[in-house]
């Protein structure tokens, strides 16, 4: 894994069987090509492959480079969204639709790692959203009422039962979803990759298709030291498009988040910092993540990028957070910081593009990739080989430039970056 420093850290080091992949060399044919190895190329081309099509996987550098490399590892079900706002801005035809599939899209994560026994340190075991303010625990409320009318076993649990699952006296309570899990996302875009290549599908590594034009029914793809021939092909860059894609980067806006791990907890703090290692998040708009690794280390992430000063910023920030969320656990290192980007857009749910008539792309999953980028990778591998629009929740859209994006992307940066150095001072 390259740029390991700032990009992946601790999940680059303890994400085990990488798959052995080289670049694309020569002239090549395949059913469909799958441009992009994080969740959702992996999930095409393993759905693909099980269906006996010839598939080709072409990554710009490493499986798993992208977000599906560096993020928190919160299987969550659904978006950010409240399902009362996403029925309004799916409207009817999609809404209901794209709740059932994104409520239910942990549960393909989870068999996938059980049908091909991937080594994740995946735990389904909940995941708590908490309330760090009144007004958090109200939208709390109205999410629980929300997913409790369509039979989704969440919980809204009281400030004592919040204090003893999470270790912490900060919040006010807490919405248990049992639907959600945690997993080690690296391992778990790896264990895709070779479930991939075990059903037959060929893999690139270090293979970026730096140009793409249609050659009568076949697309062509080119890489720096090959070529690529497919009836169809499944776009899958999400936030990190580069070389021929880079002109996607205009429909999404960028946010950073980065994490920074301690040593294994031990004693005290061990037993009783999200004891059962159930991962967390809270309410606030800046928002912070915690959760523990299968070693046991405490793992706390915000808004923000660590690159240059900013490392030390936020740096500061997590050990004062630390130190106030989690007292028992004392003055630790940091011996892990990393960030990584995800895509969002104005109304925060995805879009779905025909880019043409056989080259399909969907994208800006605001911040929830591993449940959708893995059913959404299935649903487009479904779409190329029927052509059937309907299975797929979400309307055809044009990508659309954002003209306010670099103002967002701004704003979220600094925001955080003042946020941190002032929060949790005193
Ligand atoms: C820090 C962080 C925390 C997050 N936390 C969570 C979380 O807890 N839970 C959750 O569900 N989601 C989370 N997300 C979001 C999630 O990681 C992403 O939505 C998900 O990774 C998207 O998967 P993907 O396969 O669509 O794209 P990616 O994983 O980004 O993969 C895209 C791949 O395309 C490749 N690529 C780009 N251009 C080319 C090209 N021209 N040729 C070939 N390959 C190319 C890139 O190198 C990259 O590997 C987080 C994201 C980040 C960054």
């Amino acid at each position: 894994m390259e740029d390991t420093a700032t990009s992946h850290g601790l999940w680059a080091v303890t994400a085990r069987q990488p798959p052995d992949l080289k670049p694309l060399e020569g002239d090549h044919t395949a059913d469909v090509a799958v441009i992009g190895g994080g969740y959702t190329g992996l999930s095409a081309a393993l759905h693909l492959a099980e269906a006996g099509r010839q598939v080709t996987l072409l990554e710009a550098r490493d499986i798993g480079y992208g977000g599906a490399g560096r993020n928190v590892g919160l299987v969550n079900a659904g978006l950010w969204l409240m399902p009362e706002d996403l029925l309004k801005l799916a409207g009817a035809e999609y809404g209901e639709k794209l709740l059932t599939v994104l409520g239910n899209s942990p549960d393909l994560v989870y068999s996938l790692i059980k049908e091909h026994q991937i080594e994740c340190e995946a735990l389904h075991n909940a995941t708590l959203h908490c309330a760090d303010s009144k007004s958090g625990l109200k939208a709390l409320q109205q999410r629980e009422t929300q997913w409790q009318q369509r039979g989704a076993p969440v919980k809204l649990l009281g400030p004592e039962e919040t204090a003893a699952r999470t270790g912490s006296q900060s919040f006010y309570g807490a919405l248990m979803d049992e639907r959600a899990g945690t997993i080690q996302p690296l391992a778990y875009a790896f264990g895709l990759a070779n479930a991939a290549i075990g059903k037959g599908a060929r893999l690139f590594k270090n293979s970026p298709v730096i140009k793409h034009e249609k050659d009568g029914k076949n697309y062509r793809l080119a890489t720096p030291q090959g070529t690529l021939a497919a009836k169809a092909v499944i776009v899958a860059v999400h936030a990190y498009p580069g070389f021929a894609f880079q002109s996607i980067k205009k429909s999404m806006f960028w946010m950073n988040f980065f994490q920074f791990a301690t040593p294994p907890l031990t004693g005290e703090a061990d037993k009783t910092v999200l004891p059962e290692h159930q991962g967390a998040w809270d309410t606030n708009l800046i928002l912070s993540s915690y959760r523990r690794d299968a070693a046991g280390r405490l793992i706390v992430g915000s808004v923000g990028t660590v690159n240059d000063f900013a490392y030390g910023l936020h740096e500061a920030w997590v050990k004062r957070t630390i130190k106030k969320t989690f007292p028992q656990v004392g003055d630790v290192p940091l011996e892990y910081g990393w960030h990584g980007t995800f895509a969002m857009n104005s109304n925060h749910l995805p879009r779905f593009h025909i880019l043409d008539d056989s080259m399909v792309m969907i994208t800006s999953f605001n911040g929830r990739g591993i449940g959708p980028g893995t059913v959404f990778g299935k649903l487009l591998a479904g779409y190329v080989m029927d052509g059937d629009v309907q299975k797929i929740p979400l309307p055809v859209l044009k990508p659309q430039t954002i003209y306010t994006r670099l103002f967002w992307e701004l704003f979220y940066e600094t925001g955080a970056r003042l946020y941190h150095f002032i929060q949790r001072r005193i």
